[in-house]
């Protein structure tokens, strides 16, 4: 296979769509000169030598050496300069670059080609002799450094004592006579730790420095980016050797970086920096402080007033140009040699997600871009950045944050610590603002979640209680941050060797998981016009429905407002929560006859059906399901003396009665025992009350022309024989509140049920006779299709995702080859035996663009996600579906 391809004037072998191949530095320099754009001409290497480079255990590919050789003829005919030449020297730069960009690879070697004679030619030819003695040193120092791995402060001291000896502090008042001093300083530095002369012979300089970009592909800190990024199938990186200009030839010359548009706002000005008189990484590497390009038409030199108005306006005209042809915003480098103007590098600038929301819609606003390509453009998760307030980037830069944990629930908060959620409700109440720091929450913290203004947990992962609730809110979250130590009795937790206590403010950052001491600032959420065309453009080309997460009027209505199309997954354990309703619970649980507990929902009735209520109002016209009481009774009992003393005062139970109840309903593995459907099956009575309500509820709705679409869903089914026997429980229950209502309006109730326990997947085909809709409930379907305790998983996923056991969070991004295939499956077999069957998903799957884009392929209905990543689920919606 052909190993070089030149580009240049004389030929241009590649072009933008090699990436593989050539890399992206490559494949854009090919692409860029074919488009007529000024670049110094070159060659570049291909990845699948740096592969067989590895492949014959570290040796250079046979060949090569020829090619390149020739490629060096070409160039140096097209440029009219010789490589090692003492009249007028042609120099290189040799440059890494895989097909996605990798930080952490090679540094790029500058000036190749010099030795102790063609320096004299370059001084020369240039009539510079500092500058020449300058470029001479750097090479040196680069090839010493990145070639050789020399230390660079072997070469810094030796830089200091000529700094000293001519009594200057900057490197650029260093004389000519101490620049010649320091080049030959630097050669020693460079025998000394190589044991070897600097290499006098230009063409080895440059087989050696082919061969160390190669091996950086493998140095460890490459190795863990790609990990890290989980950029795999790559077969190595190319190598650009390309012929200099140069930046630093004076003060008409220069070089920089810039983005054709505002990669943080998105606006269309260019934006980028340069520096005068300055070669290669100067801009970035901080020694001096650039300019904005938006001063460059201020630039003057003596031979020319005008030059940065002139290299200015071409500038423009190049960032036109190279939009027009990518069609995108480019991130771009180059350099002024002289006055004339050359492009290094382009790439496609990184943004952020306002930035693409706003680009996205001028591109095709500008006949750039086509709707459809638009849509495609943003990265639906990125949109959670307009729709939260931030941390300000500017703080957020001068700290470092204490640990960070995971980013279960965007956003940004910032508080007192509170350790209990009973702490932080009433401080909340007095006018604190608090972040409540547990273990792991539970449903009895709900309050005190509700009223901090962030909540930070040390156990858990994505899924955990914490991190759900939250997300549902769009309250600040993050979660498993496992190094930090809480001890709760004394009110303090110990974290990076601080500590702080409940008189100490930190701030949380849901959208990173970092974690900082004291309080950062926060900028605002900017929603706008774009916003809302690219919502529009999405709605035009999803198929999918999308629906909600929401268990309160106020959800309801904010999720609306995002453009949900109903709720998809109502829990009402919640509601169950609410102080004055909790000792109704209790006393209903704590009942071990069937009337006591009948009492006891009795007094629960009028709460859920003025939940409801506001639920079917808030949510009038669009359908609302309401899942039955799911989680183990025992979540709902008080465990401590304190508590259990309180419920005794207030139900007039002993409390060795409410002891043994406690001990009683206790259970090994309550996530596996009796919950969901199988509460219903022990005590229809809660299943009866709950229907009740709904019916109740929406007939109340329906006769104030509230349009009210019930559907009840029953948890946890694993048999079509559990659904069976509640469905007609239910449906007796809706005939009974008819009757006692007088009804004899329309009412359409639908039941269904939850697909998250295998066997219902397994068996859907029998389950579906019994149920109008499914709702696939993907976290508990992961949990028990891994058998992986959501929350606990904390404690070994980060091993296995470190190990590559996993590639992904299962309960983060659906696990399509697995628990997809159940997914699919209970499509399938659902359909087979009720062609009306509604298909949903209600599971954090719901809002994950991977997983909705899975969703589409099965042919779902809808799927419900959290009211604040409605907008995600409609831009991935549509994108699974262009
Ligand atoms: P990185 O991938 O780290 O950006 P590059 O290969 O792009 O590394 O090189 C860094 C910088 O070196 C470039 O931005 C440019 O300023 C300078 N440089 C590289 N090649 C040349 C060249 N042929 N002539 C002048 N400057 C160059
Ligand atoms: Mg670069
Ligand atoms: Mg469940």
């Amino acid at each position: 296979a052909k190993m070089v391809y030149y580009f240049g004037k004389t030929k241009t072998d590649g072009d933008g769509s090699m990436k593989q191949l050539l890399g992206g530095k490559g494949a854009n320099l090919a692409e860029m000169t074919s488009i007529g754009l000024p670049v110094p001409p070159g060659f570049t290497i291909t990845t699948e030598c740096c592969d067989k480079y590895y492949q014959e255990k570290q040796k250079m590919p046979t060949g090569l050496m020829k090619d390149v050789e020739a490629a060096v003829k070409t160039l140096e005919k097209e440029t009219g300069k010789k490589f090692g030449d003492t009249e007028n020297p042609l120099l290189v730069s040799v440059r890494s670059g895989a097909a996605m960009s990798m930080p952490g690879m090679m540094n790029t070697i500058l000036n190749l080609g010099l030795n102790d004679k063609s320096v004299v030619g370059l001084a020369n030819a240039t009539g510079n002799e500092r500058f020449a003695y300058d470029a001479y040193r750097r090479l040196i120092n680069m090839y010493g450094d990145v070639v050789m791995e020399v230390h660079h402060e072997h070469f810094e001291e030796a830089f200091s004592k000529i700094k000293q000896k001519y009594g200057v502090k900057l490197d650029n008042e260093v004389p000519t006579k101490g620049l010649v001093e320091l080049v030959e300083a630097y050669k020693k530095v460079y025998k000394k730790h190589t044991k070897q002369d600097f290499p006098q012979d230009p063409m080895g300089q440059l087989e050696l420095a082919i061969e160390a970009v190669f091996k950086s592909w493998n140095v460890d800190k490459a190795i863990s980016y790609r990990r890290i990024e989980g950029i795999t199938g790559l077969k190595g990186t190319g190598v650009n050797v390309q012929s200099m200009v140069f930046g630093n030839m004076g003060d008409d010359s220069g070089t920089g970086v810039a983005f054709t548009r505002n990669p943080s706002t998105g606006e269309n000005k260019f934006y980028g920096e340069f520096l005068v008189n300055a070669q290669g990484e100067d801009v970035v590497a901080g020694i001096r402080t650039p300019q904005p390009v938006a001063e460059m038409p201020k630039w003057k030199c003596d031979a020319d007033k005008t030059i940065g108005k002139k290299v200015h306006a071409e500038l423009m005209k190049i960032k036109t140009k190279l939009e027009k042809h990518y069609k995108d915003v480019q991130d771009i480098e180059f350099t002024i040699e002289k006055g004339k103007l050359y492009m290094l590098q382009t790439r496609t600038g990184k943004r952020t997600g306002a930035a693409a929301v706003r680009i996205a819609c001028e591109m095709v606003k500008e006949k750039l871009i086509t709707e459809k390509t638009g849509v495609l453009r943003i990265p639906p998760n990125d949109l959670t950045q307009l729709l939260l307030p931030s941390f300000d980037p500017a703080a957020k830069k001068k700290e470092k944050p204490l640990t960070i944990g995971l980013p279960a629930s965007p956003g940004a908060a910032f508080g007192k610590l509170a350790f209990t959620a009973d702490e932080a409700v009433e401080r909340a109440h007095n006018g604190e603002k608090v972040i409540l720091v547990r273990k792991e929450t539970s449903p009895e913290d709900v309050d005190g979640m509700h009223s901090a203004a962030g909540i930070l947990t040390s156990t858990g992962g994505m899924t955990s209680h914490a991190a759900v609730v939250a997300r549902g809110w769009g309250k600040c979250c993050v979660a498993g941050a496992g190094e930090i130590e809480i001890d709760e009795k004394g009110r303090k937790i110990k974290v990076g060797g601080k500590t702080f206590t409940h008189k100490d403010v930190i701030s949380i950052d849901g959208s990173t998981g970092e974690v900082y001491g004291g309080e950062l600032g926060t900028v605002e959420p900017k929603m706008g016009g774009d916003f809302e065309t690219v919502m529009k453009w999405s709605d035009k080309y999803r198929k999918l429905g999308i629906r909600t997460n929401a268990d309160s009027p106020e959800d309801s209505k904010r999720a609306r407002k995002f453009g949900a199309e109903g709720i998809g997954l109502c829990r009402t354990e919640h509601m169950f929560f609410e102080p004055e309703r909790i000792i109704h619970m209790r006393e209903m649980i704590l009942a071990e006859e069937k009337p006591a507990r009948e009492a006891a929902l009795k007094k629960l009735l009028p709460y859920q059906r003025k939940d409801f209520e506001g639920i079917f109002k808030a949510m009038d016209g669009l359908p609302v399901t309401v899942r039955l009481l799911d989680p183990p009774l025992h979540e709902f009992l008080p465990h401590d003396a304190k508590s259990q003393k309180e419920v005794s005062d207030a139900t007039g139970i002993s409390t060795k009665q409410i002891k043994s109840r406690v001990s009683q309903l206790h259970e090994h593995n309550p996530m596996l025992g009796h919950r969901g459907c199988r509460l219903s099956v022990t005590y229809p009575e809660i299943l009866v009350m709950q229907v009740t309500a709904i019916t109740e509820a929406a007939i109340n709705c329906l006769k104030k022309k509230i349009d009210a679409k019930a559907e009840i869903m029953i948890p946890l089914v694993g048999t079509v024989q559990e659904l069976a026997m509640l469905r007609k429980i239910a449906e007796e229950t809706i005939e009974e509140v008819k009757a006692a209502k007088k009804y004899t309006g329309k009412l359409p109730i639908l039941i269904g049920t939850m697909i998250e326990i295998p066997r219902a997947a397994l068996t859907a085909d029998e389950v579906a006779t019994e149920a109008d809709f499914f709702s696939f409930g993907t976290n508990d379907l992961t949990q028990m299709t891994f058998g992986y305790s959501r929350d606990d998983i904390n404690s070994f996923l980060p091993d296995y995702l470190n190990e590559e056991v996993l590639e992904k969070d299962p309960f983060q991004s659906l696990d399509t080859s697995g628990v997809g295939q159940l997914v699919a499956m209970g499509v399938e077999k659902g359909r087979q035996t009720n062609a009306k069957l509604k298909l949903g998903i209600c599971g954090e799957h719901g809002g994950d663009p991977a997983s909705i884009a899975f969703c589409h392929k099965v042919g779902l209905n809808y799927v419900s996600c959290s009211p604040f990543r409605v907008p995600i689920a409609r831009l991935a919606a549509a994108q699974a579906a262009l």
